[in-house]
């Protein structure tokens, strides 16, 4: 259908859809089910069990050992002793790891898809006469949906009503400039696509203004739909740190994979059976290669997005949590996020004079005409600022319904931060018309020829207008929001541009209270704990920024602050100077925004910004962590942010650093660990070769020990509690994970366990085997090497030591220990299992000796840990 060379009517007719009630639900739902969801279909789709099961022997490593199985299988074919055991075992190894990562895979996978659902965009419609917000997928044609600026448009439609709708569709038509809606106009059926100015397009937003359109088409029925059939809308879903783990682990693992081979001919030059070389080396590298580095930070990632779900912060991208930890300066919002956004009216007052009360309710009146609020079940209900004003009508006993019904809004200028201010038009009793225009007074008082005292009209010279802008001072100064109103009458109806808000009469102010949210205090002292500076971002009047910043604790003593108009006489060398010392920017409008997040970037920060409307959007993509409101943010906001604040609250987003801190924090734990693990590894059959000594480990223990003691506790870590003193330090500044000692940490315990096992073996072969099979020996440093990691786990949890807090507080790393040594018991006592792993029963003593180098570890890295502190402490003097 060609809906632009429609009237607006005919249209609603053609869909079934009535003005005033838009559809009624039960034929919202029809529709639903004939046409299907408004959604664009996706390459790829959706990867099921049994693919993602599959996909797992895609690993290099396991393809190695399903090699070596065939070796193994071909050798004793063709000695014909029929000894297929390790072949089989090393399938059972290979086909449980791959359970293991599919489990672990689905539910990261699920987290994720959790959170997508949790942040997917939504829409106003109009059902059976009620206003809801439901998900765009289930958008209709027919529906009436209500747009306003911060909206994305979700379907194609033919606009019903427009009232200065301004939109940005250049995703759809290629076209850059805004494109101003009209509802009234029809076109001919040729007109191209970026010119039917009576039709919205899916994958465009509202820029400003806002309107009404009838839904013509959804899903891939839509212009974007056709453009692009096969939409692959997977984004790039590996973070920085897991594209920069993978490189590091295949570097690791080439790096085992040589001295794997190096193993290999050590073992040839000292004659050992060739077969047996090539199990242990082939065995090793599955062991000692980090191949699950990458696959932990996502599991780790994913689980932490799921803890900060329950903490009120959405996840969009994945990359930002990464950052969160690291961020060095919180620039928030005032409205709302640090303050209640709860107005209340204090003052009244004249332009030049305070007001006496007749024309307190004359001002009170200009403010109830120009409100935005509306009636809901017998009470006022509307956006705070707007509904303070109402109420102080009301409470002054001026109705402003009545006042609706009398003079009905005929025309408007809607509200934006950027221009602070906004204009309605209504007929008078007389005949004539008039526009009333409230918003911040600096900007109206400029727009003013004449001010209301008492009765009459005086012109407003600058006399007087430094009058009004001291009372405007007075009223900030006390951490008062303020609002004037003006009025301008006409003859005839005026077109509603800008051209109305000039030559007014300015007839008072308003100055409202909005208190500081309680739990702002405590986290902007949180913040300066952590070495977080905070920043206030405001539209209010300097005075007012500062007032409330210096309640809250953002505005110390010293500090300073800069207003928008400031700041955009600065070139950028100034403003990153400046910035990087302000605690407050008041009057800024939305563009101000990226100018400060860049600023601080330049000055070396790591930036967290916050923001709601559609012109924030730039901002909050420019920020290094982008964080839009959940509540009173636009659809647009949240699509350029990386985290979305539930309840819109400043409180949550230090919260958010703190887990952000911890799962970063979790990542290093279980990087840690693997790597010391497996290095421990490697060294163990390294150290025994160098020194001529037996094989210390047989294949199948090496891939029991990569199995058992490896995946489990790694996963535990990555669930640990968020450490108590992780908001006592500063954030942190290296850039590599490694920095701050991990790197050497590794290498130390790693050794440390290399050695531990490498101990065993000795003790065992010497003193217990007396230079026999070796059986023993094996047995002991296969249950060091295993338990010894299960033990050392638990130093990962703290970098101070792991008695100052509750060392077993992680209830998934003691039933990982418990998991893991039971099955190590197992392995070793359990007669059948003796057959399979080449063990033998220990007796008493040798269990002794077993557990008391098993348990080393703790003494060991506690020793180190206390040298590094003397260490860090001796540094830092
Ligand atoms: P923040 O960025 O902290 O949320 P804000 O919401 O106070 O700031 P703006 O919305 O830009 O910032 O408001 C700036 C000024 O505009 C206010 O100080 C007030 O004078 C005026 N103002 C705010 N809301 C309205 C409104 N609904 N109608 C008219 N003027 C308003």
């Amino acid at each position: 259908m060609e809906w632009w060379t429609m009237e607006a009517k005919e249209v609603r007719q053609a869909l079934g859809t009535d003005q005033a009630r838009g559809l009624t639900r039960q034929e919202a739902k029809r529709r639903l089910e004939e046409m299907g969801r408004n959604e664009l279909a996706q390459s790829g789709g959706k990867r099921n069990l049994l693919f993602r099961f599959l996909a797992q022997f895609q690993d290099f490593m396991i393809l190695l050992l399903l090699g070596a199985a065939a070796v193994s299988v071909l050798l004793s074919w063709h000695r014909g002793d029929g000894e297929y055991l390790d072949a089989v075992i090393i399938m059972v190894i290979v086909v449980f790891n791959a359970l293991l990562g599919t489990i672990q895979e689905s539910k990261a996978e699920k987290a994720l898809e959790a959170l997508k659902n949790m942040s997917a965009p939504t829409a106003s419609v109009l059902r059976e006469g009620q206003v809801c917000r439901i998900p765009a997928a289930e958008v209709v044609p027919g529906d009436l949906v209500l747009l306003s600026a911060g909206d994305y448009i979700c379907a194609d439609g033919r606009v019903v009503e427009s009232n200065g709708m301004k939109t940005e569709e250049s995703a759809v038509t290629g076209e850059s400039m805004a494109v101003e809606k009209e509802s009234d106009r029809i076109f001919p059926a040729d007109t191209p696509l970026g010119d039917r100015k009576n039709m919205v397009l899916s994958g465009g937003y509202v820029l400003s203004g806002r309107g009404r359109m009838v839904v013509t088409a959804t899903g891939m029925e839509t212009e974007v739909g056709r453009i692009a059939h096969l939409l692959s809308q997977q984004e790039d879903s590996e973070t920085p740190l897991q594209k920069k783990l993978a490189r590091t682990g295949q570097l690791l693992g080439v790096g085992a994979l040589a001295i794997c081979a190096f193993i290999f001919c050590l073992g040839i030059l000292q004659q050992k059976p060739p077969f047996q070389m090539f199990m242990t080396s082939v065995s090793l590298a599955v062991a000692a290669i980090p191949e699950g580095l990458p696959a932990i930070v996502t599991i780790v990632l994913a689980l932490g997005t799921q803890r900060l779900s329950k903490r009120n912060t959405i996840v969009r991208r994945l990359p930002a949590v990464e950052t969160l930890g690291g961020a060095e300066v919180i620039c928030s919002d005032k409205t709302g996020t640090l303050t209640q956004n709860r107005m209340q009216v204090k003052m009244v007052t004249g332009g030049t004079k305070g007001a006496d009360q007749k024309q307190k309710e004359r001002i009170l009146t200009f403010f109830a005409l120009c409100s935005d609020c509306r009636m809901e079940k017998g009470k006022l209900a509307g956006e705070p600022t707007e509904l303070a004003l109402a109420e102080a009508a009301l409470a002054e006993g001026i109705s402003p319904e009545e006042l609706w019904r009398e003079m009905p809004r005929e025309g408007e200028i809607p509200f934006s931060s950027a221009r602070k201010r906004m204009t309605t038009l209504h007929r008078t009793e007389e005949g004539g018309w008039i526009t009333v225009t409230k918003g911040a007074p600096e900007y109206l008082l400029e727009r003013c020829d004449y001010v209301m005292e008492g009765d009459r009209q005086a012109a407003f010279d600058s006399g007087r207008k430094s009058k009004a802008q001291l009372q405007n001072g007075e009223m900030a100064a006390k951490a008062l929001r303020v609002v004037a109103a003006a009025f301008r009458l006409w003859d005839r109806k005026p077109e509603m541009t800008e051209e109305v808000e000039r030559h007014m009469v300015f007839a008072g102010m308003a100055g409202m209270e909005d208190p500081p949210r309680k739990e702002a205090m405590e986290a902007v002292r949180l913040c300066r704990q952590a070495g977080i500076r905070p920043v206030m971002i405001t539209g209010d009047h300097v005075l007012t920024a500062e007032a409330v910043a210096s309640q809250l604790g953002i505005l110390e003593k010293g500090g300073s602050s800069m207003t928008g108009a400031q700041l955009e006489a600065m070139d950028e060398e100034a403003l990153a100077k400046a910035a990087a010392e302000c605690s407050v920017f008041a009057r800024v409008a939305p563009e101000h925004k990226v100018r400060i997040v860049k600023a601080l970037q330049k000055a070396g920060y790591v930036v967290a910004m916050t923001g709601d409307g559609v012109n924030d959007a730039p901002a909050l993509k420019a920020a290094d962590i982008g964080c839009a409101m959940g509540k009173s943010g636009t659809e647009v906001a949240k699509g350029a942010s990386d985290l979305i604040l539930t309840d819109d609250n400043f409180a949550t987003i230090v919260t958010a650093v703190e887990e952000g801190r911890g799962i970063y924090d979790n990542i290093r734990k279980a990087v840690h660990f693997l790597l010391s693990s497996n290095i421990g590894e490697i060294l163990t059959i390294l150290g025994a070769m160098v020194l001529g000594w037996q094989t210390p480990l047989l294949p199948i223990q090496l891939l029991w020990v990569n199995l058992v003691t490896d995946s489990l506790p790694a996963v535990a870590l990555g669930l640990e509690p968020v450490e108590k003193d992780c908001m006592c330090r500063p954030p942190r500044k290296e850039k590599s994970l490694f920095s701050g000692g991990l790197g050497s940490s590794i290498l130390v315990e790693g050794l440390m366990i290399g050695m531990l096992a490498l101990l065993a073996f000795g003790i065992g072969y010497v003193y217990f085997d007396r230079g026999g099979e070796g059986t023993v020996g094996r047995t002991m440093a296969f249950a060091v090497l295993s338990l010894s990691q299960l033990v050392h786990a638990f130093n990962m949890r703290s970098e101070h030591s792991l008695f100052r807090e509750r060392p077993l507080g992680n209830p998934w790393l003691v039933g990982a220990f418990l998991a893991g040594t039971l099955l190590q018991c197992g392995a070793i006592t359990l007669p059948f299992c003796q057959k399979i792993f080449g063990t033998a029963a220990l007796d008493g003593t040798q269990w002794l000796a077993t557990l008391a180098l098993a348990f080393a570890p703790l003494p060991i890295v506690e020793l180190e840990k206390l040298l590094r502190k003397k260490r860090g402490k001796t540094e830092a003097e």
